[in-house]
């Protein structure tokens, strides 16, 4: 093995189907990376409470980049040495980008005059118009609302009058991303930032292992929230959107797939890992070829 292959992730819209949640389709090949010790790295829109119980279901033990890049979770155990710069909490170490979620309900309080009935918060929402807008259960709804860094927003108004917001927003420090469903109000972080920050961490622990051994990444990701994190991976996965037009990037390496959700998820890592024509980083990832080369064929 010449190069350690992370795979980080969006989750709602690339591996979980928009509507259902579900990613059946792609569970023989998380199996198959997990079994080949490829990491597959959530970077996602939610919380940490919601990725303890999805990280279950995913049957993952890697580590987990939430709120749109604000903070990073490592399992204690996970690196040799323990991360620089981390708190620890809850058995994990945890390196966090953004301030308090408190602090950008207040910054949003100060927006509630000028734009009076156009936006909706998480915490304004509640519980029940979570559900109403996600579809999400109520108890999934309410881990979606144990948020650390960050507040989502449902935008009423027109779309010239979401602009004017988020300029608002942004001049006030903020960080202003687009997510599937919501915008996303944090600090100035990103699921980029935070791919790279990780990045780093694996490759100082392997650096110190063994000499000149490299990463390599691919991001997989359906939205404008997921720009950031596309953009600095070697790879990038665009899974297409049954809802919207697909995020504008200038990438030398990527790959747009034709299907939605799981099942492009399995077609686009699949074509970077086990396809017969790739562009770039062959050598890197020759070892996977032969055992991804059933899974792709089948
Ligand atoms: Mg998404």
């Amino acid at each position: 093995m010449r190069a350690k292959i992370l795979v980080f992730t969006d989750l709602d819209g690339s591996l979980l189907d928009h509507y259902t949640y579900r990613f059946d389709q792609a569970k023989p090949l998380l199996a198959l990376l997990k079994q080949t010790h490829v990491p597959v790295i959530p970077v996602t829109s939610k919380t940490r409470a919601e990725l303890s119980v999805l990280r279950g279901e995913l049957d993952s033990d890697e580590p987990f980049i939430v709120e749109n890049g604000a903070a990073v979770f490592m399992p204690a155990e996970y690196f040799d040495v323990p991360p620089s710069e981390c708190i620890e909490v809850d058995g994990f170490y945890c390196a966090q980008f953004s301030k308090p979620r408190d602090y950008w309900l207040d910054l949003l309080a100060q927006q509630s005059d000028e734009f009076e009935g156009e936006f909706e918060t998480f915490t304004a929402l509640g519980v029940d118009g979570i559900c109403a807008s996600t579809g999400l259960s109520a108890e999934a709804a309410r881990l979606a609302n144990t948020r650390e860094f960050s507040e989502p927003v449902k935008w009423r108004g027109s779309e010239q009058r979401k602009s004017l917001f988020v300029a608002r927003l942004r001049a006030a420090g903020a960080t202003v991303l687009q997510g599937g469903r919501f915008l996303h109000v944090t600090g100035a972080c990103n699921k980029g930032k935070a791919l790279q920050w990780l990045y780093q961490q694996y490759q100082s622990v392997t650096s110190s292992l063994m000499e000149e051994r490299r990463c390599l990444t691919i991001a997989v990701g359906d939205g404008e929230n997921d720009v950031d994190m596309l953009q600095v991976a070697n790879c990038a996965v665009i899974i297409r959107s049954p809802v919207h037009e697909p995020p504008v990037i200038e990438h030398n390496n990527i790959y747009r797939t034709q299907q939605t959700g799981p099942e492009g998820w399995v077609e686009g890592v699949s074509w970077f890992l086990g396809a017969s024509e790739r562009p770039i980083e062959m050598n890197l990832i020759e070892y996977l070829r032969k055992k991804l080369r059933s899974h792709v064929n089948g």
